[in-house]
């Protein structure tokens, strides 16, 4: 069956034209947040380049396509981070795996997942590779941080920035592809905050999904502020999910129009609390949020930060 992909068509359209005129580039770099569909394109990029039919898109009937689908493509590999790292071993291997000529298929393809994990060493070594790839190679490097990597690797790809789906259109692939309903449907797609993996892993777990407007938005208390901070704590998706929250505020803000919005189901609360926060207050919020997350990758006191955070949050009576 032809891979049935959600969302990202104009890069599947840009994708298609590069195979169909014959002009791949020899190294791409996916951008985009954890899980917005990254790894699916790549995969699919890589079955239409070596798919035995040559039509547009991978038909996914093939044997080059079963074989990639298998994980047993002989010019398809994926390289993934050994342990925290992805290590200079393993860019040796890709390099003398590279030279020598496709087997089965047209081009070779390496996908490499987590290219900011690449460390110092394995980045330095994979950039002669990037200045010289081999014609029938192509490499495909997919991150959630464009700044994780050296800039010598970034100006080498061709960047690909995935964008999640707006929730109205996620969720309308959603109900069309599952046939669930639509509430449903745009709880999913919002609490995915449109990445279409994370909808797709939400609605296997069959999960409860809280949707509600976040209680800080709504908080005056310090009290409350310090209980709410304890609850971040124990979820550690709690920051990404506030921020889409901050951001509809933003767009309600400046106008924009309402089918933008991620929690298109709360926007009469939204546009009520819109009406409580000045620009400059929503900014520095959502730029709070994020220097709060980049905090925590740093290991700092996790309980401190986001107490900190919920503080600055706090509505002021
Ligand atoms: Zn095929």
């Amino acid at each position: 069956m032809q891979d049935a992909i959600i969302g990202h068509q104009q890069i599947l359209e840009q994708l298609y034209h590069a195979i169909a005129s014959n002009r791949i580039a020899g190294a791409y770099l996916f951008v985009g947040v954890p899980q917005v569909g990254k790894e699916t394109v790549a995969l699919h990029f890589a079955k239409s380049i070596n798919c035995l039919t040559q039509g547009e898109g991978a038909c996914g009937a093939c044997l080059a396509c079963r074989k990639a689908d298998d994980g047993n493509h002989p010019d398809l590999q994926i390289i993934r981070p050994s342990g925290a790292w992805i290590k200079i071993d393993q860019i040796r291997e890709l390099q003398q795996r590279i030279i020598y000529r496709p087997l089965e298929g047209v081009r070779k393809v390496y996908i490499l997942t987590e290219a900011e994990r690449l460390n110092l060493e394995a980045a330095n070594c994979l950039l002669k590779t990037l200045e010289e790839p081999p014609a029938d190679s192509v490499l495909i490097l997919l991150t959630t941080n464009l700044e994780g990597l050296l800039p010598t690797i970034r100006s080498r790809c061709q960047i690909i920035p995935f964008h999640p789906l707006v929730a109205a259109d996620l969720a309308g692939h959603l109900m069309e592809r599952f046939n669930i309903d639509e509430g449903r449907a745009f709880s999913v797609a919002t609490t995915a905050g449109g990445a279409v993996g994370k909808a797709l892993t939400l609605l296997q777990e069959d999960a409860d999904f809280d949707e509600e407007i976040p209680e800080i938005m709504t908080a005056s208390d310090r009290l409350d502020a310090f209980r709410i901070a304890e609850k971040w704590t124990q979820q550690p998706e709690a920051l990404d999910h506030l921020v889409t929250w901050y951001r509809d505020l933003a767009l309600l803000h400046q106008g924009a129009p309402t089918n933008l919005l991620t929690h298109v189901h709360h926007e009469a609360e939204l546009k009520q609390l819109t009406g409580r926060y000045s620009r400059l207050q929503l900014q520095s919020a959502i730029k709070a949020i994020f220097e709060t997350k980049a905090m925590l990758q740093r290991n700092v006191n996790t309980t401190l930060a986001l107490e900190v955070l919920a503080l600055k949050l706090l509505r002021r009576p």
